[in-house]
């Protein structure tokens, strides 16, 4: 429905839009009129419908009706949010002059407007468009070719909202992985990238607004003159060294910087390595399986993120998140965060005192940037001049303290340093109430300016004047019901009943009183006095406005000058916050303190998982705590836990609590166990249980085969690897061979610490060949022929399965459940003895009645009648292998 350029019948303002709308036409084209953003075409309709607002029409375009809807500019940030959410990009267009600007120019001639801004997903600053605590990260992506079969692929991860400027490098391999770590909002990327069949599924499955970019702002050489140019720095070693496609990708995040941002540029801070080598790789489908930062359903409540969050300040909650994200494999780095953490487990009181300083810093970052880019407000100011004080408070209290480990003493250091004077001005400038808008003025505290105060006595002086004149015309004209009112359209007026209106019109205030209108039931009237009163007022509230915007810009251009040390600031904050947040939970939890070294060891004393045992409490269950032992030697490789278990017995659980410890322990936390000793983990791998995958036309068994597939090619003897139910989506066989194989592979290639669960008794005879493999299960105790878990992890083989109990549980219908027990009776003792082809002959249910008996026919063939019994759609895998065995033995 887009309207072709150029036609006779356009009026001048849809001409113009047209022309604004062709140079943005990946954008919904927020169009300025009044008070509304207006947007036509095939935009008002996508807008209406995303947005459940009214699509109307306006006026004609080439003989057709315009489509159209609008948005009042006073609620534009609402809306704005849930075009952002739904993966819109949005060209903000204003008005770039004065009405009355254009009217001079000629009646016809519109008023000039400008897109001031693209807001696209990645680009945000608003508050009311960012989650508090979550990162708003852009990324953007470069690759380099290295061979006829290889590339390097550069990722720059940009927080426009705080600054936060992180360059990688990795291969294909990784590209996902690192993806998945950083959880852009919006990926930027060469067409040539975007297209690549290869790479297809990576911008479908991410959950990120995918922005292919053409040639232009591509070429490396001017990506490095574009960094150096924003840092206004001759050379970028004084970052760090680069590759060449991290340095691509950085000046491609940059580029996309100075098109959204039309020029403005946000602080940030310049582009540091963001060390992806020392990272614990996380794989997207380990992520998602584990709910490191959101449950499968995509929820924050749920994952361990909500569980451990206790931080206090929105930079906190940010970086937990990025940590959690990205956990270290350094054992040193690893021990310098805990060594933090620690001292605030040990010493409650300076914990405590810490946040309640930090609870009341607001978010300095995003209030600078927002200053930094023309959209801050008088609020923005305030949340610098708290985040200061608070951050004097708290740097005071950490030296107070005096020998602090590293990181603290760091943070402490860049606090000490910081400049009283920004904070104190902005203390004596704003007032306690603040509006939202500069616009709307009154924000300078009385005393700041002294020729501010004395037009604010002016206007408060002439609203008592006027008071006075209302009670002098009263008093002169005998009409006691006279009153002076305002409004936009007259301004300042004398009202009166209609009665005594007709009277001022002949009598003798004819000459003082001036008629404006006549209402139904009164009169109003100005007078010589009242207009020049309102002039005087009218220019000192204007006079007023522009010294509060003075100052207002003064005090943002102070604020901006010292940016460097707020975001320093901001960043220490954020580093405290992080450490006495995980001390706060070690504390409530009873955690420990792992020992992280560069050894095999995987040794978790009774270890819990802290999401499944934070719902447990809720209820009043306790949860059982479990030990873990996988410790290998650097010759042989780690060990290899083969779990069997009864359903709803806890294998799920316990494989998870041993991979989210690790987690937890290299992110630099204490862990939810008495005692815990890892040695660091590189990679992390987990395959539990797939749902399907329908959108992208896999079968859960596919899924799981891709999975592990990576998992095999991938570990090393440095991996952890959890999996869950290997095999279960095929054929028995096929899944009990792929299960086994599966399992020597671990042992004998990857040699990597591992726990696998599975319902294939079978392969727990593996421990007797495997010496690094042993047999664990989860306990069970049976009472009154009801199952009851322990939850309780031990050396061993699951006798049985309980199938039938779960079921039971579960609500099955008991007539199936006595059938199911009949039937299960009779397999387990054909299993003994010999085919059972009779499973035909059981009664059927209970209650019914026995069916006739079947002719003594000939006896032909009894193999043929046992498998014509079977119900393959109605088994179990374990049912159909023992079916199986029993045929063969039958045979
Ligand atoms: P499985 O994987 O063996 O089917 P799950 O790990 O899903 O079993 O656990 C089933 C339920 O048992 C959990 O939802 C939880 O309520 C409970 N549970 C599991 N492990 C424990 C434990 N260690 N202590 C207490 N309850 C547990």
């Amino acid at each position: 429905a887009s309207p072709p350029p150029g036609d006779a019948r356009v009026t001048p303002m849809m001409a113009q839009y047209v022309e604004i709308k062709a140079a943005n036409p990946d954008s919904l084209l927020f169009y300025r009129m009044g008070d509304f953003y207006e947007l036509f075409f095939e935009d008002a309709e996508i807008a209406s419908r995303t947005l459940g607002i009214v699509l109307t029409r306006r006026g004609k375009h080439q003989g057709q009706d315009i489509p159209m809807c609008g948005v009042p500019v006073e609620r534009a940030d609402d809306y704005l949010q849930r075009l952002i959410a739904a993966g819109h990009r949005v060209a903000v267009c204003e008005q770039t002059e004065d009405p009355a600007e254009a009217k001079k120019r000629g009646a016809k001639s519109v008023v000039r407007r400008d897109v001031v801004r693209l807001v696209t997903p990645g680009t945000i600053t608003e508050e009311a468009l960012l989650e508090p605590a979550r990162a708003n990260v852009l990324l953007a992506l470069a690759r380099r070719r290295l061979s006829d079969e290889a590339f390097c692929y550069g990722l720059a991860a940009l927080d426009i909202s705080t600054g936060r400027f992180l360059v990688s490098e990795t291969d294909e391999a990784g590209l996902a992985t690192e993806i998945a770590r950083i959880e852009p909002r919006e990926i930027i990327l060469p067409d040539a990238v975007h297209e690549d069949p290869r790479l297809a599924a990576l911008w479908r499955d991410a959950r990120a607004a995918v922005t292919p970019v053409a040639r232009e702002g591509l070429d490396p050489a001017s990506a490095e003159r574009r960094i150096r140019d924003y840092f206004g720095v001759a050379t970028l070693d004084a970052f760090g060294s680069f590759g060449r496609a991290e340095v691509a990708a950085a000046g491609l995040a940059l580029f996309y910087v100075e098109r959204t941002q039309l020029g403005a540029r946000p602080p940030l801070s310049p582009p540091a390595r963001a060390g992806a080598s020392a990272a614990l790789a996380i794989d997207a489908a380990t992520r998602a399986n584990l709910e490191l930062t959101r449950t499968l359903a995509g929820e924050r409540a749920g994952s361990l993120l909500a569980a451990i969050d206790r931080t206090v300040t929105p930079a906190g909650g940010r970086l937990l998140a990025e940590r959690l994200a990205g956990p270290l494999t350094d054992p040193g780095a690893i021990a310098r965060r805990a060594d933090a953490v620690a001292l605030l487990v040990a010493e409650a009181d300076l914990r405590d005192g810490l946040r309640r300083g930090l609870k009341s810093a607001p978010d300095l970052a995003r209030a600078l940037t927002r200053l930094a880019l023309g959209r801050g407000g008088p609020r923005d100011l305030a949340a610098i001049r708290d985040g200061l004080f608070a951050a004097f408070e708290v740097g005071a209290s950490l030296l107070l303290w005096g020998a602090l480990p590293p990181e603290l003493a760091g943070a402490a250091e860049a606090l000490a340093r910081l400049d009283r004077a920004l904070p104190e001005a902005l203390a004596g400038a704003l007032a306690d109430d603040l509006p939202l808008l500069k616009r709307d003025g009154g924000f300078v505290r009385a005393g700041y300016d002294p020729s501010l105060d004395e037009l604010r006595t002016l206007q408060t002086d002439s609203r008592k004047v006027i008071a006075a004149l209302q009670a002098r015309y009263a008093a002169e004209t005998g009409c006691r019901t006279l009153r002076i009112k305002h409004n936009h359209m007259l301004g300042y007026f004398v009202e009166v009943p209609q009665a005594a209106g007709e009277e001022f019109l002949r009598g003798p205030h004819k000459e003082t009183f001036v008629h404006r209108q006549t209402m139904a039931d009164a009169m109003r009237f100005s007078t010589v006095e009242l207009g020049g009163l309102e002039a005087r007022i009218a220019s000192a509230a204007e006079r007023a406005l522009a010294i509060e915007l003075a100052a207002f810009d003064e005090l943002t251009a102070r604020a901006i000058g010292a940016s460097q040390g707020i975001n320093a600031a901001a960043d220490a904050l954020a580093e405290i916050d992080i450490a006495a947040a995980l001390a706060e939970l070690a504390a409530e939890g009873g955690w420990s303190r792992p020992v992280v070294d560069a050894s095999l060891a995987f040794r978790i004393e009774g270890g819990r998982h802290p999401v499944v045992e934070a719902a447990l409490r809720r209820d009043g269950v306790a949860f059982i705590a479990n030990d873990c032992d996988l410790s290998g030697e650097e010759r042989k490789g780690g060990r290899i836990a083969l779990i069997t278990g009864p359903n709803m017995g806890g294998k799920s659980t316990y494989l998870r609590q041993n991979a989210l410890i690790v987690v937890l322990a290299q992110m630099g936390s204490f862990v939810p166990a008495r005692a815990a000793h890892i040695g660091a983990v590189d990679r992390l791998f987990s395959r539990v249980g797939a749902a399907d995958d329908l959108a992208r036309g896999r079968s859960t068994f596919m899924v799981e085969m891709v999975e592990t597939a990576a998992i095999l090619n991938q570990a090393t003897a440095r991996s952890l690897v959890i999996l869950d139910e290997i095999g279960r989506g095929t054929a028995t066989f096929d899944g009990l061979s792929i299960a086994w194989s599966a399992v020597e592979h671990l042992h004998g290639v990857n040699r990597c610490r591992a726990l696998f669960a599975t319902h294939f008794h079978e392969l727990t005879r593996l421990a007797e060949r495997l010496d690094r493999l042993a047999n664990a299960t989860l306990k069970v105790a049976e009472w009154n022929g009801e199952v009851v878990f322990l939850h309780e992890v031990v050396p061993g083989v699951a006798d049985r399965s309980y199938g039938i109990q779960v079921a039971r549980l579960a609500g099955l219908p008991p007539a199936v459940i006595e059938r199911a027990r009949t039937i299960l009776s009779e397999l387990e003792r054909g299993d003994r003895e010999r085919p059972a082809a009779r499973i035909d002959d059981l009664p059927l249910f209970a209650a019914a009645p026995r069916p006739a008996p079947s002719p003594p026919a000939p006896k032909a063939d009894p193999l043929r009648e046992a498998v014509a019994a079977l119900d393959p759609d109605e088994m179990t895998p374990r049912e159909a292998l023992d079916a199986l065995y029993r045929l063969k033995a039958a045979a």
